[in-house]
């Protein structure tokens, strides 16, 4: 079916199946007919390769994915949708849709049984209410993916892509960078969905890296730390770090000094390189401390 992006056509199809958006959902379906193609070319998607979309709606995104790769694989929560998408993706054999929570489904085992042999990306249109718990179950669970292009809230983007060491900088902003390089791709206005949320969205791809960019003793510890960090912007590294990771000042002013970092830094002002000493020199504490 053709014209997804018509709001006449969403109209028409919904209707005929008594569909309403639901809110809590995060429902705002495109209507830009120019943004899908864009993602689907940004994405990389090619006939040798898989995407797993996130939420397909009623299958605008999908569609266009559906043309250019080798086999498209959808999860869609809402059990209402099913129908419709039986209908909009009718002429495409290359897609599945699964009924399930992109939050509980098995990714590793879906990604093995959907896409052997097949290098996959991920392409999505994210519901608002759950983007950075998305985001960063992709990344921790370490699936075989190349990379992430994904739709999200303005700010959210901006966050998720801002450098560690810049003011935008905060905890997620961090934690994505072990895994990944964010880019912002291009910046999309509300009045591109239906129905219309009060925020803008943008674009952002993120390339899975090798391997770490930094080196850290245990991951849990640096994620903790970056937790901490960031937690309490205003406060200066070492007393949000202490306070919140239960060390005494003293040991985290020597990790401090051990890593090369000024205890009276702001999380903000650290890059990947600090936080990962940082983190390495309060395990060294710690161990000193039993
Ligand atoms: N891809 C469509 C588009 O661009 O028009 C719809 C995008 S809409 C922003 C988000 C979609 O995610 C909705 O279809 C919604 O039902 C679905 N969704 C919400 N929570 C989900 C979850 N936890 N798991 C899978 N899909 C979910």
């Amino acid at each position: 079916m053709n014209q997804l992006s018509d709001i006449a056509v969403i109209r028409d199809v919904l209707g005929r199946h008594g569909f309403h958006f639901s809110k809590s959902l995060g429902q705002n379906f495109l209507v830009n007919p120019g943004v899908c193609p864009r993602m689907a070319e940004e994405c990389g998607a090619g006939p040798e390769s898989g995407v797993l979309e996130i939420g397909p709606g009623i299958g605008v995104l999908t569609a266009e994915l559906a043309r250019r790769a080798g086999r498209v694989v959808g999860i869609e929560l809402d059990q209402r949708l099913l129908p419709v998408l039986d209908e909009t993706l009718e002429e495409f054999s290359n897609v599945k849709i699964v009924n399930g929570d992109v939050m509980k489904v098995d990714l590793h085992a879906l990604l093995r049984e959907e896409f052997p042999g097949m290098q996959v990306a991920v392409c999505a249109n994210l519901p608002y209410y759950i983007t950075s718990p998305v985001i960063m179950k992709l990344l921790e669970e370490k699936l075989p993916i190349t990379s992430l292009t994904v739709m999200v809230q303005k700010e959210a983007a901006e966050r998720l892509c801002a450098a560690p060491g810049t003011r935008q900088c905060g905890a997620v902003s961090a934690a994505v960078r072990y895994y990944a390089e964010p880019r912002l791709l291009f910046g999309v206005g509300r009045g591109s969905f239906l129905p219309q949320p009060n925020v803008d969205s943008a674009v952002i791809r993120f390339d899975i890296l090798d391997r770490p960019p930094v080196e850290v003793d245990s991951e849990k510890d640096f994620f903790a730390l970056v937790k901490a960090a960031f937690g309490q912007r205003r406060k200066t590294v070492a007393n949000s770090v202490s306070a919140l990771l239960g060390l005494s000042k003293d040991r985290v002013q020597r990790a401090c000094e051990r890593a090369g970092v000024s205890p009276t830094a702001r999380a903000e002002q650290l890059t990947m390189e600090e936080l990962a000493a940082l983190s390495r020199a309060i395990g060294q504490e710690k161990e000193e401390e039993k």
